[in-house]
């Protein structure tokens, strides 16, 4: 079973679970990961600690 990379298409086996703002909830290989991140698309999973804003 492979997965790809919501954002570039990349097939990669560990894709980290995102929460985009304007995709929803999508698997992102790390370097569009930290892209999304960068810019600030990228929410927090739920569940986390509630500590924040
Ligand atoms: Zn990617």
């Amino acid at each position: 079973m492979s997965f790809e990379c919501a954002i570039c298409g990349k097939e990669e086996y560990s894709l980290l679970r995102a929460n985009h703002k304007e995709l929803g909830s999508i698997k992102l290989c790390v370097e569009c990961w930290s892209g999304e991140h960068s810019k600030k698309k990228l929410l927090p999973l739920e569940g986390g600690c509630g500590c924040g804003r």
